[in-house]
């Protein structure tokens, strides 16, 4: 049986750069779980003595916080700041971005609508930056736009991991509704380049293995783009999971992972398909 990695899979770039980040600061804790990988964590956490707070109340005064990918909301950010704490900052870019763009955007007079998960907490680090956040809105989709006002002038931004074609409902709905509005593409393209990649070779694989966190958002849909193109497609966390039957009689094993899943996670379950085949 043949083992093929599809050409696009795990970490983006802003999950690598993040993670070096906190190896550079040993000792130092994240402000909430930097990426969404326990094993990956467990490693931070055992070889570069990194910890984890999960609120203001868990960072200790002289701590070094390391900022996850995410970002945080601003108020907590400032707090970390007047408590003289020193702060690394490992916030993507490209999740930045939509925060500068509501900052400058609100302080300009512009409501803001943002399209994403309300609960997410990259959406509650951006919202943040609304100068009035009476004056700024979290859709889930375009129907959720139907009970706002008409705005004179409008900014909308997305989630970075929103699919364009949703993004851009939103940005009809708006543009139909009211007056002036302004559209800012912050969608980041590298989990649909995991998805393409996934998706093409799933349609040749009798099997596909997509490594990553159960509770990952992109290694679930992942699975459910692989599972469309390959009704055998399983998604493990590690290796310890895999089982022997799903490879009988199978001539071509895809491989994939979710953008948070580490390159030693995949490299152990190859190790294991190897030995099990
Ligand atoms: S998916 Fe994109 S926005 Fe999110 S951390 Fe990775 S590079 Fe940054």
């Amino acid at each position: 049986m043949k083992i093929e990695l599809a050409s696009s899979y795990g970490f983006c770039f802003g999950v690598k750069r993040a993670i070096k980040i906190a190896e550079e600061h040993k000792g130092s804790v994240t402000y909430g779980p930097l990426i969404h990988n326990k094993d990956e964590i467990n490693r931070l956490q055992e070889g570069f003595g990194i910890g984890i707070a999960r609120n203001i109340d868990d960072v200790n005064i002289d701590d070094s916080v390391v900022i996850r990918t995410h970002g945080i909301p601003k108020d907590e950010l400032t707090q970390l700041k007047a408590q003289e704490n020193e702060i690394i900052d490992a916030t993507c870019p490209y999740v930045t971005t939509p925060q500068n763009i509501v900052a400058k955007m609100s302080d300009e007079g512009y409501s803001i609508v943002i399209f994403g998960d309300k609960d997410h907490p990259e959406i509650k680090g951006v919202v943040s930056y609304a100068k009035d956040l009476r004056n700024a809105f979290i859709v889930e989709d375009e129907k959720e736009l139907e009970g706002l006002p008409i705005l004179s002038k409008v900014a909308v931004v997305a989630q970075t991991t929103r699919k364009p074609e949703d993004f851009l409902r939103v940005v009809n709905a708006l543009i139909l509704a009211h007056k002036e509005v302004r559209v800012f593409n912050t969608i980041c393209n590298a989990t649909f380049e995991n998805q393409d990649a996934a998706a093409e070779l799933a349609k040749d694989a009798d099997v596909m293995i997509v490594i990553g966190g159960r509770h990952s958002s992109n290694t679930k849909q992942l699975h459910s783009i692989c599972k469309s193109y390959c009704e055998e497609s399983y998604l493990i966390e590690n290796e310890k999971e895999l089982e022997s039957s799903w490879f009988e009689g199978k001539k071509l094993c895809g491989i994939s992972a979710g953008a948070s899943t580490p390159d030693w996670v995949v490299q152990n379950v190859i190790d294991k398909i190897q030995s099990i085949k």
